[in-house]
């Protein structure tokens, strides 16, 4: 069999390769941060990691994860309700409860599983799942797991929403669920909007916090601090694997009764393994650091305005953000990926995307803003933008 069946994926690998949809992972050989040394020995400026704090090698972390391995050791060789819960994994559900503004957390393995495991145990084919359609991956597998009725709108647009919410008033529970910060365009969802509509239509609301936590919101608590409905969804899922240090682990926080009957019935929970002790000893010094002082989401938002303000400046074009996500458009795959491979070259690490990713001819390169990053590195990155730009003739 696997002779015909290697025969078969060798064709369906040659096939992604010649769409240009083949995925080549580069290596980097230093602690993810601001600069990274590749394996070619090349040291590059990164724009393209999650690492909105710039917390992935921050020295506290790493020193509470060290403290951590010597209190706790290193695994936990089970799931959360047979003996994989340790007096740090209940602190740190509490912190994020604590920093959102909600009644409980559950944590996961990652955001995926949150995701994953978020819909299924709560409802059931007498329900509904109203859904913006740029929802991430994940959020679409959960759905996928569930038997409730799925209802998709059109992303962002409040008459869709409004008109699936119309179509979904014979169910017996309704959920509309988005994005907080989409990871093409970094546009937010019009969380006041989406609130107001869910109130009128008789729903509930969950939003993923993956990309906003963090990062929008005066003191980086995401998309409810900023449309101030903190406490107003049902709902959020987020993950440490981002601007929360960057490392792994999942959450979903949220009203009491949710989370207790996640505890007794989501799958990624009770059949997936505990984050490891050092995993949450980092999330919680993390979680204390940032409400101590808002020194990093301040640093960060300065570094996007200046980033924004500049690369404007220079004449290109980019999608309105309102995140640490900066799209530089250039509408075309080709060359695209071409701008990326010559920024490269430059010394700065960013990622073209093309169709499927994103629409046809909406082709652009994604600049990810860190508070980790200096006047300099954005400074060298605008530079170097502009003369790629110039040799391109994508600018004057
Ligand atoms: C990254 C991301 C996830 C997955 O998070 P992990 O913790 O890495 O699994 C889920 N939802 C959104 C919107 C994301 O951006």
């Amino acid at each position: 069999m696997y002779t015909r069946f290697k025969k078969h994926l060798i064709n369906e690998l040659s096939e992604i390769t010649n769409d240009g949809l083949y995925k080549d992972e580069r290596i980097i050989v230093s602690p993810q941060d601001a600069e990274v040394t590749l394996d070619t020995g090349q040291k590059v400026i990164n724009f393209c990691a999650n690492n909105y704090l710039g917390l992935s090698n921050d020295d506290k972390l790493v020193e509470s994860a060290k403290e951590s391995l010597d209190s706790h050791g290193y695994g936990m060789s089970s799931v959360r309700f047979i003996c994989g819960t340790t007096d740090v994994h209940k602190a740190l559900e509490q912190k994020i409860a604590q920093f959102f503004g909600t009644e409980d957390t559950i944590l996961y393995a990652a955001c995926f599983d949150a995701n994953g495991g978020a819909f299924e145990p709560l409802l059931t084919a007498e329900d509904a799942i109203i859904s913006d359609e740029l929802n991430h991956a994940s959020i679409i597998d959960g759905v996928r797991l569930c038997k409730a009725a799925r209802y998709r709108y059109k992303s962002a647009d409040m008459a869709d929403l409004e008109e699936q919410l119309k179509k979904a008033q014979d169910q017996r529970f309704r959920i509309i669920v988005t994005d907080g910060v989409f990871s093409m365009d970094g546009n937010v969802a019009p969380m006041d909007k989406i609130v107001d509509l869910a109130n009128k239509y008789d729903a509930m609301v969950m939003v993923d916090e993956c990309h906003s936590a963090g990062v929008v919101g005066k003191t980086g608590k995401g998309v409810t601090e900023l449309f101030d409905i903190m406490g107003d969804v049902e709902m959020i899922t987020g993950t440490l694997g981002k601007a929360f240090g960057g490392a792994i682990g999942g959450f979903t926080t949220g009203k009491k009764e949710i989370i207790e009957m996640l505890r007794q019935r989501s799958r990624p929970y009770l059949f997936s393994n505990s984050i490891p002790p050092l995993i949450a000893a980092a999330g919680l010094k993390m979680f204390e650091m940032m409400t101590e002082t808002n020194e990093l989401q301040d640093k960060l938002q300065s570094n996007i305005e200046y980033f924004n303000s500049e690369i404007k400046k220079a004449g290109f074009d980019i999608k309105p953000t309102e995140s640490a996500i900066v799209a530089v458009m250039l509408y075309d795959a080709k060359l695209s990926k071409e701008f990326a491979a010559r920024l490269l070259d430059e010394g700065i690490y960013v990622i073209g995307f093309s169709y499927p990713v994103v629409p046809k001819e909406q082709a652009r390169i994604r600049v990810q803003l860190s508070a980790a990053h200096q006047k300099e590195h954005i400074d060298k990155a605008v530079a170097a933008f502009t003369k790629i730009g110039k040799e391109l003739k994508v600018i004057d």
